[in-house]
């Protein structure tokens, strides 16, 4: 499932697929996955972008004309350029027509992903509620301790809480503990402050390793151009049989997910 790192990867790509171009239509050809906001006009198409912005694994486009679009990959959602439309892919739900008869696919197996196409003012509408942005300055460790403070839950599941921070998923959580040496069973409001800074830090630093990596490749995200990420060859111990030092990485089901820790390295903390 593509997280921060692999939604900002993509979404770098489309920006720049279709900067500067014209879109002249968005067609849907899988029942629920374009989301037409009832007020928006007619005279959509052709439209073009004017700036973009990602917030958690959201993807927000805004276009000439007052509209904007929320792109979100959900599973298994990907988007694929080409430079001509001729080709019908696999699994391809959606698809953005460019001037000059290039093309973007929306490629979508398990179909859980959505494009909604609204009213920039309606943006609000059409997204959840969202908390911390992991990149940008309100992410710190007072606004972190703030959000964990009297949460019972582990910290693993806390962190995976979009409305706690935004953008985080499995793979990054496991990660992200992993370097803070924090256990991912501690209960979050137990944490102190020196845990939740290690926490803070590695989060920015995981997250920008692997934006500048393209992202993770584990099991089907692909780049806009269809060529994989590359962190999957630096991740400590998601899916991992021995942590970097050497010791056995321990799996355990936490909110039903596979946790990856090593009980040797992140045991200074709690
Ligand atoms: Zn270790």
């Amino acid at each position: 499932m593509p997280e921060l790192p692999e939604v900002q990867t993509v979404l770098n790509g489309f920006a720049e697929a279709i900067q500067g171009k014209s879109i002249n239509a968005l067609e849907c050809y899988y029942p629920g996955t374009v989301v037409l906001d009832p007020q928006i006009g007619a005279d959509v198409w052709p439209a073009q972008m004017i700036g973009y912005q990602r917030r958690g694994k959201y993807m927000l486009v805004h276009l000439s004309g007052g509209h904007s679009l929320i792109i979100h990959l959900r599973m298994t959602g990907k988007l694929v350029f080409a430079a001509s439309s001729d080709e019908a892919l696999l699994h391809e739900r959606a698809r953005f027509y460019l001037a000059g008869n290039e093309v973007v696919h929306f490629i979508d197996p398990r179909t859980f992903g959505k494009i909604v196409l609204c009213r920039t003012d309606n943006l609000d509408k059409y997204m959840p509620r969202l908390g911390l942005e992991p990149l940008e300055k309100e992410f710190n460790a007072k606004s972190l301790q703030a959000a964990l403070a009297n949460k019972k839950a582990p910290i693993k599941t806390v962190l995976l809480d979009q409305r706690v921070i935004a953008g985080l998923g499995n793979i990054y959580v496991c990660e992200i503990l992993y370097h803070a040496g924090i256990m991912p069973d501690v209960p979050a409001g137990k944490l102190l402050l020196p845990g939740i800074k290690l926490i803070v830090k590695h989060t920015i630093s995981v997250l920008n390793q692997a934006i500048m990596m393209g992202g993770t490749s584990v099991s089907d995200f692909r780049r806009i151009d269809d060529k994989s990420g590359e962190f999957q060859n630096f991740l400590a111990v998601y899916q991992k049989e021995r942590c970097p030092k050497g010791h056995e990485v321990m799996r355990v089901k936490m909110a039903g997910r596979g946790s990856f820790y090593c009980p040797v390295c992140q045991n200074k903390q709690s």
